[in-house]
């Protein structure tokens, strides 16, 4: 149902592209962990390609988790991409001739990537940016709230619940780490509904069983 929806957008976008090429708008992809974002910013990079535009992805250094030249999904979907340590330097990398620009992990770039992501859709770029929404204590990770009141469009993708199988939207730390920042997948973390959702994750999921049973 979400894919339908999320192809229902994104038929719509590129119609609105072929009818006005000079127009640049921001689509953002925002959702817990493991909830399809870097696959559906694969999906729609893809399409991209098909309709022969011209395509450039950006990743944040940070995230060399999968590969240091490609964005990775879990379901192991990828797509070639360009390591960069800040939002300034998309703008210096991203060629004249570019008409999408597709951003993954937008929550570890800095807050100019608002700027940034403005500076390229007034230029007529097409910017897909995809990234956490909130922190693993439920906090919305900026940049990610600035950019999704920028957004022209915003889809919200959703994880399962690991606990009870309800549509999760959020992401449980489940192991000790003090730092906001701990890039990890499944053996740190793990998508949680509102109801399942500890928010105070620093004490590992084994004690916090114990402590609710
Ligand atoms: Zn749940």
């Amino acid at each position: 149902m979400e894919n339908l929806t999320a192809q229902g957008n994104d038929e719509h976008l590129s119609q609105l592209r072929t009818h006005q090429p000079n127009v640049g708008w921001i689509e953002v992809i925002a959702g817990s962990m493991f909830s399809g974002k870097s696959e559906e910013l694969i999906r729609r990079l893809r399409r991209a390609k098909i309709a022969r535009q011209r395509v450039q992805v950006f990743k944040p250094h940070i995230d060399v988790r999968y590969s240091v030249d490609h964005i990775v999904s879990h379901s192991e979907m990828r797509h070639e991409s360009k390591s960069i340590e800040t939002a300034a330097d998309i703008l210096a990398a991203v060629a004249p001739e570019t008409e999408v620009v597709g951003i993954d992990e937008g929550q570890f770039f800095d807050a100019d990537l608002v700027r940034v992501a403005n500076v390229l859709a007034r230029r007529g770029v097409r910017v897909i940016i995809a990234g956490l929404d909130q922190d693993y204590t439920g906090t919305p990770f900026e940049p990610m709230p600035q950019l999704l009141a920028i957004a022209e469009y915003i889809t919200k993708t959703h994880a399962i619940c690991v606990r009870c199988g309800q549509p999760a939207n959020y992401s449980q730390r489940i192991v000790e780490r003090a730092e906001r920042v701990a890039v990890g997948a499944a053996d740190m973390y793990e998508a949680r509904c509102r109801r399942c959702f500890v928010p105070h994750a620093d004490t590992p999921t084994s004690h916090i069983t114990e402590a609710d049973d």
